[in-house]
């Protein structure tokens, strides 16, 4: 039987690179002469910890990353993070600075509020529906960290650059455009990502400290809820997902060999997102929703004249191969999420089928 694949646009758990998915069914009964499945192998095991080994070596080839900078892979998604974050690097006479830009970032500064933390959320786009990236914001020179969403998954926003904060380390939820482009990491203290959007299957968040960062650390936490007891155990304190661990070291493998590393990347990404910027652009049947200057490269938020279009539109898309076209459940509309494995040609296809759609129904 042929292969049925369609084009995925999912936001998230998302596409995966097929030559990364052909890999894993191919080694998937016998890992690398085992005779065991990767799902089987210990995490103890000298077979596991080239796995993980390698996926950090990659992740830092990928990001230039120097040697102060730690790897980890913690679980409870991008949602522990919120919490995890001002409970390690937030002491109790200090305060952080928040910029709010949708939904995840509102969710961060949720968790430190119920830990009773000191936040000044410093810049906000919620009166214009966070539509747009905050510009020009005062940032206090005595706040621990400033913490942003560096792509804003649901309302289809994303820093274009990163402010200038005078030296106070930046923490940024890059649950959605980790590695989808080149990174200063001077600027960041801390990155973290779920990996289900760009880097992997769901399973695991990618953690990436500054070691001046994880010194800081009070005394007195749980283990699994400090970052030193990742830090110092390689993420192997206790079992880690070592299925996605393993996916996300094929994914770098792919991203680092096969693409030819963040540069090269970031250019297909630019491409992509700009073959369908211009086509919504170019007539009035379908609106972006996000400013201009904001809009993301990653998740590409549309509307059609009317809602029952829009069902329609989801519908015959998904009929044609082209799958996960609704937005988020709270925003509505339409949304493209075009990772770093969407291929151009699922681009192209769905910039095809717009076409075909606008001119039988406008
Ligand atoms: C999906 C997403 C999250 C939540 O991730 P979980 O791994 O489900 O906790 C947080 N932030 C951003 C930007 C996201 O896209």
């Amino acid at each position: 039987m042929a292969l049925h694949r369609i084009f995925n646009f999912n936001a998230g758990p998302a596409v995966l690179p097929l030559p990364v998915l052909e890999e894993i069914q191919a080694s998937f009964l016998d890992y690398r002469s085992s005779g065991m499945s990767i799902t089987e192998i210990s995490h103890r095991s000298k077979l596991f910890d080239e796995v993980i080994n390698d996926a950090v070596a990659r992740a830092k080839r990928l990001l230039n990353l120097g040697e102060d900078f730690h790897v980890l892979f913690i679980q409870g998604g991008a949602s522990l993070q919120f919490a995890m974050l001002p409970m390690n690097l937030l002491p109790k006479d200090r305060f952080a600075d928040y910029v709010n830009t949708g939904t995840w970032s509102t969710k961060a500064i949720k968790e430190a509020e119920i830990l009773k933390k000191d936040i000044r959320v410093v810049a906000s786009s919620k009166d214009r529906d966070f539509c747009y990236i905050p510009k020009n914001i005062s940032f206090n020179r005595d706040a621990v960290y400033v913490h942003l969403t560096s792509n804003n998954t649901i309302k289809g926003t994303q820093w274009a650059n990163f402010p200038d904060t005078a030296g106070v380390p930046i923490i940024a939820d890059m649950s959605s455009d980790i590695l989808s482009r080149r990174l200063d990491m001077k600027k960041f203290g801390l990155i973290y990502a779920g990996a289900q959007k760009n880097i992997g299957p769901a399973g695991v968040c990618m953690v990436i400290i500054r070691d001046d960062l994880l010194k800081q650390i009070p005394e007195g936490l749980p283990s699994m809820l400090d970052y030193r007891t990742y830090a110092t155990s390689n993420s192997l304190y206790n079992t880690p997902p070592c299925f996605t661990i393993y996916t996300i070291q094929l994914v770098l493998k792919w991203l680092e060999e096969t693409v030819g590393g963040l540069d090269a990347m970031e250019k297909i990404n630019r491409q992509k997102a700009r073959l369908l910027y211009d086509f919504i652009d170019a007539g009035e049947f379908y609106r972006g929703t996000a400013d201009k200057d904001s809009r993301s490269f990653m998740n590409v938020t549309f509307r059609l004249p009317s809602e029952e279009l829009e069902k329609k539109f989801i519908a015959e898309a998904t009929e044609n191969g082209l799958g996960g076209l609704k937005g988020h459940r709270s925003v509505g509309g339409c949304r493209a999420s075009i990772y770093n494995a969407m291929p151009t040609e699922g681009v192209a296809a769905l910039v095809d089928f717009m076409k075909h759609f606008e001119q039988k129904n406008a």
